[in-house]
């Protein structure tokens, strides 16, 4: 019995069983206390998972949850019906360092982006399977076309790495479009305290305009002329590091004041 793919959930299931394992292999359950995979679908990453180790499976999809039941069932009690987006995961993740692992639909993997940034300080390793573009924006340095928010929301708290590519006809049904691998690390906290909401806001608003200079795009800020006289205004957005983003937060913080 295998589980009918449903387009309204996004199933694209894998078939490589070695490329399963190698995926797999990136996640050194030992260094963590507990994993979370969202999406299992038919387990096809959770059958390399060590049987020692604790995990969770997150799945929507209610045939899978009971093919995942019947497969795993000495795992029953941590095999978990719920939308991921919507799932109260402080309840399960509690005061444990938990690693994510997924291979879940694309169309939500920003969601998923943004609910690890705001769980980070208890999720220090994170590994999946993204739209290709989308995993290469993640990781992407500044300089690059494909710098843009979400590579310096993630960059500012994890380190990426850009695993490997998947061509679509690993998966069934095929998905139109080519898959990315990646990998992120927490990086240790930064030191420097700067107003997390403003530097989110920056971000945004710089990057909606990404042809203009920052003396620009930030006109809403009204800022003072002396503060504006510093160079890092005369950039780009797609100049500045995540490092970068963080001294002109508290350049503005401190003409805030
Ligand atoms: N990981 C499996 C399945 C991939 S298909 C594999 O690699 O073969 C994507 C999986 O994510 C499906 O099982 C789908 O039911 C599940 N899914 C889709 N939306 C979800 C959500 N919001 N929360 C949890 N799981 C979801």
């Amino acid at each position: 019995m295998r589980v009918k793919p449903k387009k309204k959930y996004g199933q694209h299931f894998l078939y490589d069983i070695n490329i399963a394992r190698k995926i797999v292999s990136y996640l050194k359950f030992n260094d963590y206390d507990q994993a979370i995979e969202i999406g299992p679908g038919m387990g096809i990453l959770t059958n390399f998972f060590p049987i020692k180790k604790k995990f969770f499976l997150i799945e929507i999809d209610e045939e899978s949850v009971e093919f995942l039941k019947k497969k795993f069932n000495h795992l029953s009690d941590n095999i978990i019906l719920a939308d991921f987006l919507k799932f109260d995961i402080k309840s399960i993740l509690k005061n444990r360092q938990t690693a994510i692992i997924g291979n879940f639909p694309y169309n939500i993997s920003s969601q998923i982006i943004f609910k690890l940034i705001e769980n980070r300080n208890l999720i220090p390793f994170f590994c999946g399977l993204f739209q290709k573009e989308v995993a290469e924006r993640i990781c992407e340095k500044e300089g690059s076309k494909k710098y843009g928010i979400i590579s310096v929301l993630v960059q500012v708290y994890y380190k990426p790495n850009y695993i490997f590519s998947l061509e679509p006809d690993v998966f069934k049904p095929k998905p139109k479009v080519k898959s990315g691998f990646i990998t992120l690390k927490r990086r240790k906290k930064t030191k420097t305290l700067f107003d997390e909401k403003l530097f989110f806001k920056i971000v945004k608003l710089s990057f909606h305009q990404r042809r203009k200079i920052l003396r620009n795009s930030l006109k809403k800020f009204e800022l003072d002329k002396k503060t504006l006289e510093d160079s890092i205004f005369d950039k780009r957005p797609e100049r500045l590091s995540f490092d970068e983003f963080i001294n002109l937060t508290k350049i503005i913080q401190d003409a805030k004041i």
